[in-house]
């Protein structure tokens, strides 16, 4: 089976997790978080950074520092992973859920504003599926109604936007390295961001609320949202062949596009932004073409998976539907996210491609 995403482990993941267990520091002290800190701060451009346990907490960390709280809203989009609308039920604040736009698949700008009132308090930007974002559009909303804006770039590791990467544009931005992603640390997270104080403030809430100053004293309800130096040794080596994998991503990417144009809709591309296809993502003419496409390109080796259902349909968040989604409903029920590893071989994504076409073509 050709997978939609495997992890590239090598020589140099297992030589720094050997040195890690053999160090005796297996918990969340070691200089591989110390390393993997400061290396991953300087890729993405933000003056500070902590590792946490996965993208989940990340955002849920994210949102404490920020002391988003019950009463308050926060504005997330309608087709994402689950994670960034849980975080915020996580703070008892409430989601409100906003449509996308077509040519990046992310939150639109246009349709924020109208959901903004005077509980709103952070917008939650997702990129999805290694695409960006309408930043500037964004940061410009943001700034009129001071609200604060947290990246989730979960799936646009890499992915730069008019020459600066991902999360490093709003106030927060956060990672997730779970096995699937551009690059892993088995479970895993991180926070970027350029401001001193909400960074202190995430170190304090990610260790159970601790002061620094006094062992055992704490000012905060915080939490264990800790990654161990185990997983950080994993990352410091996965991160030294971050530009490979990106490299890969675009070589998978340029295939895709070019054999497959004119047959489906293709994964954007952005005039102002340079994305990684996390998953190379094309949309079919309607759902059931679609599903009987995935269908046959199981039946021949070849693992795909459909979008995420729009959020606004599943029932735990009905109730936060306030707006029409016309986008991604729509978007929802055509796409596919294709074979994307960076382990793929060009014979492999070719192959994938023959099978497309094979059966657009009704040949099947
Ligand atoms: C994967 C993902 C997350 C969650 O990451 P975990 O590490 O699995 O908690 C959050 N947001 C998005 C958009 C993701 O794709």
């Amino acid at each position: 089976m050709i997978p939609v995403s495997e992890p590239d482990i090598g020589e140099k993941e297992i030589e720094y997790v050997d040195d890690a267990v053999r160090s005796g520091w297996v918990s969340s002290h070691g200089k591989y978080i110390d390393e993997f800190e400061k290396k991953f701060s300087e890729f993405i451009g933000t003056k500070y950074g902590l590792t946490v346990s996965n993208g989940t907490t990340a955002l849920h960390l994210a949102l404490s520092a920020l002391g988003i709280k019950e009463g308050d809203e926060v504005i997330v989009p309608d087709l994402t992973f689950i994670s960034p609308v849980n975080a915020v039920l996580y703070c008892n604040a409430r989601p409100v859920l906003c449509d996308i736009n077509s040519n990046n698949w992310c939150i639109d700008p246009e349709n924020i504003e109208r959901l903004i009132t005077d509980k709103t308090k952070a917008i939650i930007v997702v990129h999805l599926y290694g695409n960006s974002a309408d930043m500037d559009k964004i940061m410009e909303i943001a700034d009129k109604h001071n609200l604060y804006v947290i990246e989730d770039t979960a799936e646009s590791l890499g992915t730069t936007y008019k020459g600066k990467k991902l999360g490093s544009i709003g106030t927060i931005g956060c990672f997730s390295f779970y096995g699937n992603k551009t690059m892993t640390t088995g479970e895993g997270g991180f926070c970027t961001t350029n401001d001193k104080e909400l960074y202190e403030k995430m170190l304090v809430l990610r260790d159970h609320g601790m002061t620094s100053k006094k062992r055992y004293w704490h000012e905060f309800i915080g939490y264990n949202y800790r990654m161990t130096n185990l997983q950080a040794a994993l990352g410091v080596a996965q991160l030294e062949r971050i530009n490979y994998f990106i490299d890969k991503k675009h070589e998978i990417g340029k295939i895709y596009r070019e054999r497959l144009k004119d047959m489906v809709t293709l994964h954007p591309e952005g005039a102002d932004y340079n994305g990684t296809y996390w998953l190379y993502s094309i949309l079919i003419d309607n759902e059931k073409k679609c599903d009987n496409l995935m269908d046959f390109l199981y039946r021949n080796g070849i693992d795909t998976r459909r979008f995420f259902y729009p959020v606004h349909t599943m029932p735990p968040y009905e109730k936060y539907s306030n707006d029409n989604y016309p986008v991604s409903t729509d978007i929802a029920k055509r796409g596919i996210n294709l074979p994307s590893s960076v382990k793929l071989k060009e014979e492999e994504v070719n192959y994938v491609c023959d099978k497309i076409i094979e059966f657009l073509e009704n040949k099947v």
